[in-house]
């Protein structure tokens, strides 16, 4: 078994891993004080130079002009691209682009490939995803109420979604809506491209989390569909086939995630080690010396190199063996990695003492913006049910028909 990364990757990471450090990073400030919105011409210029340098699009196919990096190579690639808040964005590589760009190559017909992918793929126009409902449970989607009523040659849309990730400033959406009520569960609802521009598409706010309203790519917004018309060539693939296409979106979704939280954690690491190595806590000594401080130290070094692992396996077995094959695992990764992460950022907070919920430093932003590693794309207590469910199975639990 060989630890390192394949050959194949090894100079792209070095070449982004430097890119990160010495052109990202020291852009992100000014980004994060001045939101997604206010940034776009900046944003643009580093995208231009993420493609001039050969680095666009990790994870896409080659045949739309991306790097066609296999699942386990584009989860090393996703790490680096986590040590900063605008990485993914900069490389072409942000959610939910990334996935709806995947779910289109896979499920899109030559015409939406045209009209969407294409410009998406390239960096032209942003995308949003739009399937959770204030009225109704996230974590069990197949309760919606939005509805797309088939009127003709068109499906008119009705139906209030929240947290709709980068709806702000996106050219299109694509909305989960019941389209067969009478179908089960699983069956009954499509997805469908929706342009922002379309009559009836409301956004209504950025949501503001734990007091930023965010703006541009970097928000969440609440929409009122509202006799939405569109054309039925507007639904991705067949009537009814939501939930298998969102379950493509999963997997290579969670890992792309998993391994940009192990980025975050690398970066909240290194500021952790640097600040306690430096702050005398008396006239010699500095908080490192500190029982403590070296058990965190230990116990996040552990943890990550724990969840870095476990998360290239995962991607692995989704690669060798299907997603099916992989479903404890991918689901593990993502109640574990996010708890590992925002215990370190916790713990880092604390040893930087008031400097840490300053905006001094990147700690406060990981505070509040990836607190919701933990509740979307399936809460923690969902995925720990359903893995112990499965493994007890195994040891002749009775099963909840519920
Ligand atoms: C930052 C962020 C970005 C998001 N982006 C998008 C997006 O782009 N598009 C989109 O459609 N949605 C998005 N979401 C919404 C996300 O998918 C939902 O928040 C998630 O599915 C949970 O649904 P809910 O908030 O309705 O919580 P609920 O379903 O109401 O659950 C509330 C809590 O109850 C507990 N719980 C739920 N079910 C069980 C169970 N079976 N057993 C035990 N406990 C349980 C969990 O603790 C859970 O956190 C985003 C959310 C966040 C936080």
């Amino acid at each position: 078994m060989d630890f390192d990364p394949p050959e194949t990757v090894r100079p792209l990471l070095e070449k982004i891993e430097k890119f990160i450090a010495d052109i990202v990073m020291p852009a992100e400030t000014d980004v994060l004080e001045h939101g997604f919105a206010a940034s776009t011409t900046r944003l643009g210029e580093l995208r231009a130079q993420v493609k001039a340098a050969g680095m666009w699009a990790p994870q896409l196919p080659k045949d739309i002009g991306g790097l066609g990096l296999s699942l386990v190579e584009h989860g090393l690639v996703s790490e680096r691209l986590g040590r900063s808040p605008i990485g993914h964005y900069v490389f072409g590589a942000q959610a939910p682009d990334a996935g709806n760009a995947e779910i289109l190559h896979k499920f899109g017909t030559a015409e939406q490939k045209a009209t969407w992918l294409e410009p998406l793929a390239r960096g032209d126009i942003r995308s949003c995803f739009s399937m959770t409902e204030p009225e109704n449970p996230g974590s069990n989607p197949t309760l919606l109420s939005c509805q797309a009523r088939r009127d003709g040659d068109h499906y008119v849309i009705d139906g209030h979604k929240w947290f709709t990730t980068a709806a702000d400033g996106a050219a299109f959406a694509i909305v989960m809506a019941v389209t067969n009520p009478e179908a089960s569960p699983h069956a009954r609802a499509s997805m469908i491209i929706v342009p922002t521009s379309t009559p009836g598409f409301e956004l209504v706010r950025n949501i503001k989390i734990m007091g930023d309203p965010g703006s541009g790519y970097g928000s969440h917004a609440e929409i009122w569909y509202r006799g939405a018309r569109v054309p039925v060539e507007n639904r991705l693939g067949p009537e009814g086939a939501g939930f298998l296409i969102a379950q493509e979106r999963l997997g290579p979704g969670r890992i792309h995630h998993c391994m940009r939280w192990i980025g975050i954690c690398e970066r909240v690491f290194d500021l952790m080690c640097s600040h306690i190595t430096r702050r005398k806590i008396d006239d010699e000594k500095t908080l490192s010396s500190r029982q403590i401080a070296q058990a965190w130290v230990a116990e996040a070094r552990a943890e990550i190199n724990a969840s870095r692992l476990m998360v290239l396996h995962a991607a692995w077995t989704i690669e060798k063996k299907g997603f099916d094959r992989a479903r404890d695992e991918v689901s593990v990764i993502k109640f574990y990695v996010a708890d590992v992460m925002l215990r370190l950022v916790d713990r880092a907070i604390q040893l930087h003492g008031a400097l840490g919920i300053t905006s001094d430093t990147i700690l406060s932003h990981y505070y509040v913006h990836e607190r919701g590693a933990r509740i979307y794309d399936g809460p923690d207590e969902v995925h720990k049910m359903v893995v112990a469910k499965r493994i007890l199975a195994r040891y002749g639990a009775e099963r909840d028909r519920r």
